[in-house]
Parts: structure tokens; sequence; C-alpha cells
């Protein structure tokens, strides 16, 4: 294990769900909140290919090492798996213990606030995006309620690979936001998705469908799929039961998929990519630790745009 000092960390929506009751998640109270977070180690023993002194990332989970989907090298699968924030104690603190191998070197002039945005939403878009079904160059993509963490997350990792983006959101100042982006907006309070999105793709429909909105958005992500489409969904913030138009799915010969996070190997590739600039996170406002519930407010703020971060402490270098 490694005592690690932290710097900064960010809000996920899974730390409402913990404030509010975290009910069906296993865990002990009194349990420190917050899920990811990057910090410099204070005490780690010897030879582990890190020092005292050095920047990390950290990724988010305890998992066992032996279980089936951990020797598959799928950690996020893991029968046994510790979420910080969830099941253990998190990184809403001034310190936190953490196995070594969750530990990923960070660069000094990597920025420590789109670091602490990386280990949960950034993940978990990662995923989603070149995952089971890796989108690309060529690939047309619609993410539904872009301005949320993650699904703002898998816009710009989408528009990395080279694929081209339609966004759907709604609001003046989230329109005009995306509209400053080399995406197409659909504005869902006024058009309809569906019909928009197959307006844009010359009748074809996308390749992919982010949709983390669930219930209220699933009918128009189905109708948007092109034949042999894909929707991924890692969320279901208006309801968890949507139609599942089954005579769709196998018609069109659709897949629907769920996600959550990332294997450790996914969490490198993506730090590899951010501080070699392949994408900046979007910062939606910074509290100080001692402000979490009014980070909180801000995450259910219809105007919040990207990741909220709480700064911890200063950098000692
Ligand atoms: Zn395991």
């Amino acid at each position: 294990m490694a005592r690690v000092r932290l710097l900064a960390a960010s809000v996920n929506r899974v730390d409402v769900y913990m404030r509010d009751s975290g009910a069906g998640i296993t865990h002990t109270l009194p349990q420190t909140m917050g899920v990811d977070g990057v910090g410099e180690i204070v005490e780690i023993p010897e030879g582990c290919g890190h020092a005292v002194g050095d920047r990390v990332i950290l990724y988010p989970y305890e998992f066992c090492g032996r279980c089936r989907y951990c020797l598959a090298g799928d950690q996020p699968l893991c029968t046994n798996a510790r979420i910080f924030g969830e099941h253990r104690d998190g990184t809403f603190a001034e310190e936190i213990v953490v196995p070594v191998v969750s530990l990923v070197p960070l660069p000094q002039d990597a920025s420590i606030h789109g670091a602490s945005a990386l280990g949960v939403a950034y993940l978990t878009a990662w995923r989603m995006v070149f995952g089971k079904t890796p989108t690309g160059p060529g690939d047309t993509v619609l993410v539904q309620g872009a301005g949320g963490g993650v699904s703002y997350a898998a816009m710009q990792l989408a528009k990395m690979s080279g694929a081209s983006v339609i966004v759907s959101t709604t609001g003046p100042a989230k329109l005009n936001h995306f509209r400053q982006l080399d995406v197409d907006v659909i504005d869902y309070g006024t058009e309809d998705v569906a019909k928009v999105v197959l307006r844009l793709t010359s009748g074809d429909g996308v390749d992919l469908v982010i949709d983390n909105i669930g219930e209220k958005t699933w009918p128009s992500s189905l109708r948007s799929l092109a034949r042999g489409g894909h929707l991924v969904t890692c969320g279901a913030t208006t309801g968890a039961h949507p139609s599942a138009d089954i005579q769709r799915l196998f018609v069109r010969q659709l897949s629907v998929h769920g996600s959550t996070m990332g294997n450790l190997e996914e969490f490198r590739r993506l730090v590899n990519a951010f501080t070699s600039g392949g994408f900046a996170p979007q910062i939606d406002s910074v509290f100080p630790l001692a402000e979490v519930p009014a980070a909180f407010e801000r995450l259910e703020h219809p105007d919040r745009l990207g990741k909220i971060i709480i700064e911890i402490a200063e950098s000692s270098k």
C-alpha cells in the first residue's frame, strides 16, 4: 500500500448517490466520499517503481487480482472490487492509503485539475468510445446530453479518434458552447433528435450512440442508429426502464451494451493521451475541499458544463 497526499479530486454523480443513500453499494458509515484524485506519494515500500514525492493519478479501484476477470485484465468486472468513495474511503480527504497498483505516474507539467477529472468520467468515456466497438475516422457518433461529465468526455474522445460527432443538448449557454466546437449540434428541447440525425447523415443514421440519459432519450437514440449500429450506455439519470423496441434491434441488427469505468491498461492509455495533448478536460468550476456540498449543488445546475473539481492542497513542487 502507499500513502498519498491529495492535491485535487473531482465530483461525480455517484458521489450524490452515496450522499443520498448509497443503497445497493456495500459500505459502512462513516466513509470518506470521492472517487478520483491526483496527489503526491508520502509513503511507499521500497523497490516498487515509485518514490516519495512522485506525482500520481489514482486508478480508483481496489481489485482482487485473482478472480477470472482480473486475470483476464478486466479489473472493472472484478467480483471483489472496492471502488474509492463507494465501497471504501475515498478522495475528498487530505490523504488516502491505496494499493501501489492504483498509482499511475503523472508528469510535473500536467494540469492537476485536468488530471483529477480523468479517473471516472474520462475513463468511462474512453471504454465507451474505444472499447467493444471502437470508433475512428469515417464513423459518425451521436452523444446525447453532451453537457454532462462523461458525455462531454465522450464527445472529446470521439473527436480525437477522427470520427464525425453530433451532440444533443439544450439551453442557450450549452447550445452556444457546442456551436463553437467542430461538431453538429441538435437542440433536444425544440428538435426531433432522430429526424435531425437522419438528415445530417443522408438518411443513414450514426454508427455509435453514447446515451447516459436513459428513459428520456432512449427512443431517439435507437431511432438515430444506422443499420448494425451500437448504443452504449453508462447511466440512466432519467429512468432505467425504456421500451426495448426489440423488433428494431433485430431487424436492423443493432447492439446495445453497458459500460462503466475501464481497465488499468485503458487508464494508462487515457493518461498518455491527456499528457501528450490529445485532449484537455472541460472544467466547469473549482471548489475547495471545505465546500463539497456547494460542488454537489453545482453538479445539479442545468448550466453546468463539464467537470467540477475539488481543490485540496498546493503541490509541494
Ligand atoms: Zn478480481
